[in-house]
């Protein structure tokens, strides 16, 4: 790991980590050892981090997303296309994933694992169905989270079009892994664009 990489220890140092996330940060530290994650300096985490503090607070109302301590962090891996979050709000992204995303759809990627969090997806042992109806829920509520924030709501399906594009022998897209029957989803996500631009005229975007 390279020294520029150092403040991001520091970064996670200063963030709430107590007694019970122990299993948690042993596995951000294992995450650090196995990958390089980006500096807090590095224009895709400042990129990663605007997202993230936009999405906060615009939905700053919700308890929450006001309760928790969250932190966004950027892993520099160019050939896993991956995002996930932690019970503890650590929010990660991979550089391959901030890279083919624009600012919107960035945000809604932010946005869906934020909703896992606050919904409390990752706090028990899943089922297929129950990961897939839990998926189906952090799609809508992160949708809605991310139109709060005032992005283009249309985004959301057109990011499943530009993922699966990126299908190629180099690059491994576990978010499509894990986030299955892309099809039904974009039409899904699609399906929600009334309801969101509802909510966004209501937040006065
Ligand atoms: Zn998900």
């Amino acid at each position: 790991m390279s020294n520029r990489n150092v403040p991001v220890v520091l970064h996670f140092n200063n963030s709430a980590i107590g007694v019970k996330d122990d299993k948690q940060e042993a596995y951000i530290l294992i995450l650090m050892r196995r990958y390089s994650l980006l500096g807090i300096e590095h224009p895709t985490h400042k990129r990663v981090a605007g997202v993230t503090s936009r999405l906060l607070i615009a939905n700053i109302k919700v308890d929450e997303i006001r309760k928790r301590r969250w932190s966004s962090v950027v892993v520099n891996n160019p050939s896993n296309c991956n995002a996930f979050v932690m019970p503890n709000g650590f929010i990660f992204v991979f550089s391959v994933l901030a890279a083919v995303a624009n600012d919107d759809q960035l945000s809604i990627i932010v946005g869906h694992e934020m909703a896992h969090c606050i919904l409390r997806h990752m706090d028990h042992r899943r089922s297929l169905t129950t990961r897939r109806s839990h998926e189906t829920e952090a799609d809508r509520v992160g949708l809605e989270l991310a139109a709060n924030a005032c992005i283009d709501v249309t985004q959301g399906y057109q990011l499943w079009e530009t993922l699966s594009k990126l299908r190629g022998p180099n690059t491994r897209i576990w978010w499509l892994k894990t986030h299955t029957t892309r099809k039904s989803r974009a039409r899904y996500l699609y399906s929600l664009i009334p309801a969101t631009m509802e909510l966004q005229k209501q937040a006065g975007c």
